[in-house]
């Protein structure tokens, strides 16, 4: 079983940046309103989520760490899907690659508790002192498979997708806190990103977000964006042509606010721009599809970073069109 767990693991958790992006996704399912996220070595060595969520009661501490258990759908409403999470797979996979440790005071709860779990060994739950939410830490990533350890990259590679995954999910929730920091060598660590919650309506809290993210400059070049087609919704901000990239980092693409790599969505933002931009520029957009979930597949693969469009002819269109419109009405 430990064997089996470990393989599946291994498509969750590719290197340290997808174990972050599932303990913030949890963060975020538990209605967080402050996401604090420490790493040491590039992530390797520690990767640290706390929150100030509902938290998890002791005596479900041992479930959340079972295989394919999720206390967020109930199997019969995969299509129906309205969290990050629902698989069950994020925190059994952390444990199979690495030092797990899941403290957590449950609103309503007097007291905290605490489960560890190590390659497979039988988990440990103990009494834990925490004033509210929880705090994961995963421990020595790949200490028990040398091989996964070598096809890591650089602790400055790791550490910079580590950043963007932080950055990409701060998009999608502007309203709720996030800190992230380099603890690397103990004490106090550095905070290389502080992001306060943003407030007001959808496109002020926003722009207020990615201001802090992407910069002034961005947030002077933005057109809002706002479109719908049929069943679905297009919100977000593009930047004018003219604030374009020479390289394709500057796209950051949701549905239903879930980060997503999307060739059919990149193409569509390209398409959009192409009068304006030569084959080597980029443009720089964040962008939301929101549709029914029931219109989206995110169950393509265990990172659900993968949509499938049930009209992927009406997903292009709609973001071609939304764009092209604000493009002309800013003389574009
Ligand atoms: P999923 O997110 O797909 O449900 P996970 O393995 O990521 O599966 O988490 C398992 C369960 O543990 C969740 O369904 C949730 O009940 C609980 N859980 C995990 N992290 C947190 C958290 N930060 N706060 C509250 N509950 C959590
Ligand atoms: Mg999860």
């Amino acid at each position: 079983d430990a064997a089996v767990n470990r393989i599946a693991a291994g498509e969750v958790v590719e290197r340290p940046a997808s174990a972050v992006k599932e303990l913030v996704e949890n963060a975020l399912d538990a209605g967080a309103r402050r996401i604090e996220v420490d790493y040491a070595d590039g992530g390797k060595t520690l990767i640290r989520v706390t929150d100030d969520g509902h938290g998890i009661p002791a005596e479900a501490l041992p479930l959340a760490l079972q295989r394919h258990a999720t206390s967020k759908i109930d199997g019969s409403d995969l299509l129906n899907i309205h969290t990050f999470g629902f698989r069950g797979e994020a925190l059994p996979s952390l444990a199979a690659v690495g030092r797990l440790s899941l403290t957590s005071r449950a609103s309503g709860h007097d007291e905290a508790a605490e489960i560890l779990v190590s390659g497979g060994s039988a988990p440990v739950l103990r009494p834990a002192a925490l004033g509210r939410g929880t705090v994961v830490a995963l421990r020595d990533l790949f200490h028990a498979t040398p091989a996964r350890l070598k096809f890591l990259r650089s602790d400055r590679a790791e550490a910079q997708a580590i950043g963007d995954v932080v950055k990409r999910l701060a998009m999608a929730e502007p309203s709720v806190g996030f800190t992230l920091r380099d603890v690397s060598g103990g004490g106090e660590g550095r905070v290389l990103l502080r992001l306060d919650p943003c407030n007001g309506d959808l496109f002020d809290a926003l722009l207020e977000r990615l201001r802090a993210i992407l910069g002034r400059e961005f947030a002077e070049n933005a057109l809002p964006i706002e479109a719908e087609r049929e069943d679905l919704s297009l919100t977000g901000f593009a930047a004018l042509p003219t604030f374009s990239r020479g390289s394709a980092v500057g796209q950051f693409l949701f549905v239903n606010t879930r980060p997503v790599r999307d060739k059919l969505l990149v193409g569509a933002l390209r398409a959009a721009y192409s009068d304006f931009l030569s084959r080597d520029r980029h443009p720089v957009a964040v962008l939301n599809i929101g549709c029914h979930p029931e219109l989206v597949d995110v169950n393509v693969h265990p990172a659900k970073s993968e949509v499938r469009f049930r009209d992927p002819a009406l997903a292009r269109g709609l973001v071609v069109s939304g764009l092209k419109h604000a493009l002309a009405g800013a003389g574009h």
